[in-house]
């Protein structure tokens, strides 16, 4: 358990988890966003475990090792236009110049001669700069009759070359450990010959749902009953951020199921996510048992949607006890559970997802007092500004607000009521890689 020696000061973020649950400071009735998100930030230990992989399945993994270059890139001296390469001194800034022709350098099939005085060289975009040249024209300022060529005035001495190593040197950084590969990465990984790269191994996260009225999909559903959905959210969520998710499941509000789930899940996963039972009313049993099995703080969170939230170890296990409603899981989830999970994954430096400001063009109801992440419609109007409207009702059980939302809007604790034409903060819910 990762305790913190010195004694907490009031203000202090470094608490025990033990300690935090009776600190006046930390408040379980009324816990900020960001006060909880960086609570369980001094907690969080990255994954050591590496392991090498072709760079094919790398995309989403995170870098365990830095990448140097082996190679200067680009390799060689090239061409950055199709024109013709030449020395720079035979060419004039006032008049026209005429030279002889004497090859071609394409892409791949290097000219391997000399270029002397008063010549020049055919060469496309990418190929070799050939010896004794340090010029290129494009073809665009250049007339050719024969074998004689003619360039523009104006032109200066090393233009449209890209020297090698100019990208990237060789023995320099290419990428830093922590980095998650993207589709960027795959091709600057290539880029380089590499074919093989050490990564973290993956965040293995274990996950159920509490509550005797959850059915799984494919059995009938009985008075009172409801499908588990918040099982499938979580699966996608977790598999979007590229961990191993281990599903376990429906478990019935049976204090001896719970605890068996509880203890099997922390002993297998290094993540354990439940929904669903740290509600008042169901959270006092779970409180004592998880109490038991290790150290965890139940807060009621200063939002909206999303308002109990239990977080602790068990074991060596991180421990997420999301609320039931299944809005209530996807927006805590995203705003204390993502990023979270990349530190544990060995992602470094993590960015919250930013946010940006848009027009609301609807009223919004909203008490000061806690941050609201009403579901939203951002559009962009035909003036190129962005406007935002919510999707409609906004229950915390009403799923389908966050399947028609493509972002979050954030209304912070003071806020009230928003007019309609007022700039609000909104959060793209994806991303363009
Ligand atoms: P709880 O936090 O357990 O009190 O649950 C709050 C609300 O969310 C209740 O209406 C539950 O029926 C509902 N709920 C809890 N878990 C799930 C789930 N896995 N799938 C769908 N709805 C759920
Ligand atoms: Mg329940």
């Amino acid at each position: 358990m990762n305790k913190i020696e010195s004694p907490p000061q009031a203000g202090d973020p470094r608490l025990t988890i033990a300690q935090a649950s009776c600190a006046d400071d930390y408040d379980p009735n009324s816990m900020p966003v960001a006060k909880a998100r960086a609570f369980i930030h001094q907690f969080l230990k990255p994954v050591t475990g590496v392991l090498r992989v072709p760079v094919r399945s790398a995309l989403g993994r995170v870098l365990a090792k830095d990448i140097h270059s082996p190679v200067n890139v680009p390799s060689h001296r090239n061409s950055a236009m199709d024109g013709w390469a030449m020395r720079g001194a035979d060419l004039s800034p006032i008049d026209e110049v005429t030279l002889q022709e004497v090859g071609v350098s394409f892409a791949g099939k290097p000219f391997t001669g000399n270029v002397g005085p008063r010549q020049c060289v055919r060469i496309m975009t990418g190929g070799v700069v050939p010896e004794g040249a340090d010029t290129v024209v494009m073809q665009e300022r250049s007339h050719a009759s024969g074998k004689s060529i003619t360039f523009a005035a104006g032109q200066k001495t090393g233009q449209n070359v890209r020297e090698a190593g100019e990208d990237l040197k060789a023995g320099s950084l290419a990428l830093a450990k922590g980095r998650i590969v993207r589709p960027a990465e795959l091709g600057l990984i290539a880029s380089l010959g590499i074919g093989e790269v050490a990564v973290y191994r993956p965040l293995r996260v274990a996950f159920f749902s509490t509550g005797d009225e959850l059915k799984s999909v494919g059995t009938a559903l009985g008075e009172g009953e409801i499908y588990d959905s918040n099982r499938y959210t979580i699966l996608g969520m977790l598999a979007r951020l590229g961990c191993e998710p281990l599903d376990m499941g429906v478990v019935r509000d049976d204090p001896k199921l719970l605890e068996e789930a509880f203890a099997a899940a922390a002993a297998n996963a290094d993540v354990v996510i439940t929904s669903g039972g740290v509600s008042v009313g169901e959270a006092d049993f779970v409180k004592t048992m998880l109490g038991k099995l290790g150290e965890v703080v139940f807060w009621k969170i200063a939002m909206k949607p999303g308002r109990p939230l239990a977080y602790g170890k068990i074991g060596g296990a991180h421990f997420f006890g999301l609320p039931g409603n299944p809005v209530s899981v996807m927006v805590t989830f995203y705003q204390f559970v993502r990023d979270a999970l990349l530190v544990l994954m060995g992602a470094h430096p993590v960015d919250s997802v930013p946010t940006f400001r848009a027009t609301c063009t609807t009223r919004l109801k909203k008490a000061p007092g806690r941050t609201e992440f009403q579901r939203g419609v951002l559009t962009r109007d035909d003036d190129g500004s962005l406007s935002v409207r919510p999707t409609g009702e906004q229950g915390s059980g009403i799923l389908k607000s966050m399947s028609d939302a493509n972002c979050f809007i954030i209304l912070g604790d003071a806020t009230g009521n928003v007019e309609p034409g007022t700039s609000v903060e909104v959060q793209l819910l994806e991303g363009v890689v």
